[in-house]
Formats: C-alpha cells, structure tokens, sequence
C-alpha cells in the first residue's frame, strides 16, 4: 500500500516526501481511511509505531478547507516532549499547508503564547494545565474545535490528568470528532474512551509487544556492577546513541555525572530539571552532543529521537508495559535497534514476566568486565535498597587495570535455585 491511497490534497503529499516517509505503517494504513471519513478513533498503539502521522495527516487534510485562524483542532498530550513533538511533526508535515500550529505547556512564560494565539491558529497541540489556564484567561476558545486528539490517554490517567481532561471535553462542541491513543487500556481509559466517543472504529496494533525490529539481550549482573558494565559497553562504537533507563531520578543525575566524568557524552533527563535544562539535554541528545542520555520512565515519555540504536535498562522495568515502552525509543519505524537489559537475582521474576509478554526469551549474555564496584557504586546500590549480593568494595580501577578482565559473573535465571541470600 502507498501514501497514494489516501488521495491526500498535494500540499499534504509534498510534506510525506519531505518527511521521508515512502509506505504507510500499520496504523497509519488502519486508521487514516476511518478518521478521514470522519469516524471517531480508539487507537491502540504504542509510541514508535508512527501513531503521530497517522492522526496528524488526516487532520490536516480536513483543516485545509474550511475558516483560518480559528481553533478547529485540539490535541492534548501528557507531557511537553510529547506535545513538542507532535507540533514538530505537525510543522514539517504540514509546511505547505499554510495551517498553524501552537504547543502550550506550562514552565514558560504564558506572554508569548497569548501573543500567537491571538494572531490565530488552526492548531492547538497543548498539556492539559496550561491549556486549562489559557482558557480561564480567555487566550483562547474551544467553540470552533471541530476534532480533538487525546494522545497517551494512559499516561495522561498516570499522571492524574484524567480530571483536567474532562474539564476540557466540557468546553468542547458536542458535534466534534474524537480520536484516542493509548498504548494500554486500563479500565479508567476504557470509560473515558467510551464517554467521549461515539461509534468509534477501533484500530489496534500489537500494543503490548515491542517493535519487531529491536533485538533483546539481557546481562546478569549484580547491582554494584552495573556501572561498570554501563561504561564497558558503552565503549563500544557500534552503541552510536544509548538512552539509559534507571529507576530513580536521583540516581539517573548520578550516573550521568558519573558517566561525564569518565569522559562519556552524557547527560540526564529526570522530573527535577527546569524545562530549560529537559530541552537541553533532549536538542544535546537528538543532535549527537550527547551520546548517552540517563532518563527516568516519566521523564522519558513521549521522548522522539530517531537513530536511538540502543535502549538500556540500567535497572528492570516495574512492568512489562514499561519495558515496551522503554525499548518502543529504539527501532522506531523501520530501523533496527537492540535493547540491553541489566538484571540481578532479585529481578528474575520481572524478566520472566517481560519474556512472556515478548513470546521469547532475552538473548543472554555475560558481562565481559565485572569490575566489582567502587566504594561510590556499592553505597549506592545500598541506599537503593540493593545491599544483597555485593562484592567488598575496591578503589576505582584504573580502565588499564580493567582491560582483559573477564570474570564470569552471570547467574542464570531459572537454571539456579535462588538459594540463601
Ligand atoms: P510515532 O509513533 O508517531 O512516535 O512515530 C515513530 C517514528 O516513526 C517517528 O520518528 C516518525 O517520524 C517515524 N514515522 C512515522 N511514520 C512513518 C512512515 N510511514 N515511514 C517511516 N517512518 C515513519
């Protein structure tokens, strides 16, 4: 199938091309024939699957005809990466257009938001605070949205927008289109979907499994070893651009200063940063200042990076949903990616759980340097809550110290009984 299909006005085909898109993606090839015929949307997706233009290219084909300068479209998204993201996309999709688009969220100044808004625009890509805050200032009306895109519905219920989100639906005409993307569907979703949408067709695209393209290898080693491997590994230059997972903000700022230190690229993406600083490190990282960025789940949402060739997971997953999500950064669209996960003992219940859900087990491999940890990395893995299995702390080695050293320190998940610990 070809984008041909779709009949798209020549402004709309002239942004595909620029974009580099040459066929559709599954989504796109299931959703955009309905919600161009102006059917309302469930959309079952995870990130990477080419969602964004799925809803974005129909949009603006409806947009092209009809008023200017009137809000007739709304997308409301979970986070400001997110929403920046789908303007982004909007403006290079739709550069010959002549529509608008404008993304609000909160963290900068509202002055210059007002000020293009009252110049007018068709497109209102928006994180439901600063929207809700924009409309009680009057800076802008619902009256004319005539499509609303809720995208990530599942993250917005995460992070307890699901109240703003209705305040939202109630400024809205009652004769609109509504289009939903969530890559999950728990039960709060699944009312809301079925408050605000009115026959919908519903299209859905493996969304509980990662991207075919990414491959999954999986190092066993103990916590206060991790970093070790980190940086082994990421010596290698076949790792061009490495988004780092862990669980905590605090210790995703540590182990990018660490990594920094060691004369790596890196910087951290966590919920502590100003909006100033996310921005940074996210333009750093999607222009190669970075190498390595070190994110935690929240911070990491919505995050658009093409060329991520390889996801790690510092520390495992709360969930198997989150492991799709995090390794759903790498192999976006058609390209190839590889997710590198750390697991100790403890983990081995978790793995279990995302080998099921992958329908296959991880690559196993053993980390080739086990450097037990420094006394900096072994206090940390303790304040972590990790004090279990840890070697007696060394000074840091020298890198000359640690080449060639190749101690086996895998444990097998499954093949070992867990014993005392
Ligand atoms: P999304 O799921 O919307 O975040 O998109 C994931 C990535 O796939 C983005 O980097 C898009 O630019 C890219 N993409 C979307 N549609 C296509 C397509 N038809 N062909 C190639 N890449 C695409």
């Amino acid at each position: 199938m070809s984008f041909k299909n779709f009949q798209f006005h020549p402004a709309i085909t002239a942004g595909i091309t620029a974009c580099g898109y040459t066929a559709p993606t599954p989504i796109q090839k299931n959703a955009i024939p309905p919600i161009l015929a102006g059917r309302d949307i469930l959309g079952l997706a995870q990130t990477g699957t080419g969602k964004t233009a799925a809803f974005t290219l129909p949009l603006l084909q409806r947009l092209l005809t009809g008023p200017r300068r009137k809000v007739r479209a709304l997308i409301v998204a979970p986070t400001r990466e997110l929403a920046e993201q789908i303007h982004d996309n909007i403006g290079r999709m739709g550069k010959e257009t002549g529509l608008s688009s404008i993304v609000l969220y909160g963290g900068v100044g509202k002055g210059p938001q007002m000020k293009t808004l009252a110049a007018g625009v068709e497109i209102v890509v928006a994180c439901p605070g600063r929207l809700l805050d924009l409309l009680q200032d009057k800076a802008l009306t619902l009256k004319d949205v005539e499509v609303l895109v809720l995208d990530e519905a599942d993250h917005m219920f995460d992070k307890g927008f699901l109240p703003d989100i209705r305040r939202i639906i109630k400024l809205l005409p009652a004769k609109r289109q509504s289009l939903v993307f969530s890559a999950t569907m728990p039960k709060e979703i699944r009312h809301l979907a079925e408050e605000l949408l009115v026959n919908p067709a519903t299209v859905q695209i493996d969304h509980n499994l990662p991207a075919p393209t990414i491959s999954h290898v999986l190092f066993q080693v103990a916590t206060a070893e991790k970093t070790s491997l980190l940086k082994h590994l990421v010596q290698d230059p076949e790792i061009t651009s490495a988004l780092v997972f862990t669980r905590t903000k605090h210790k995703a700022k540590s182990l990018a200063v660490h990594l920094e230190k060691a004369g790596f690229r890196a910087a951290c993406l966590q919920g502590n940063l100003s909006q100033q600083k996310r921005q940074q490190a996210l333009d750093g990282f999607r222009d190669g200042t970075f190498r390595i960025l070190v994110a935690t789940d929240i911070a990491a949402r919505g995050i658009d990076v093409l060329g991520i060739s390889h996801v790690i997971n510092y520390d495992v997953p709360d969930t198997a949903e989150t492991y799709t999500h995090r390794t759903g950064r790498t192999g976006r669209a058609t390209r190839s990616g590889q997710a590198l996960t750390f697991a100790d003992r403890e983990d081995g219940k978790m793995i279990a759980l995302i080998e099921r859900n992958l329908g296959r087990r991880m690559e196993r491999e053993k980390a080739p340097v086990c450097a037990p940890g420094t006394e900096e990395e072994r206090s940390e893995a303790v304040r972590e809550g990790s004090p279990r299995h840890l070697p007696a702390a060394r000074k840091p080695r020298s890198s000359s110290n640690q080449k060639g050293r190749s101690r086996a320190c895998a444990f097998d998940f499954g093949m070992r009984k867990s014993g005392r610990r």
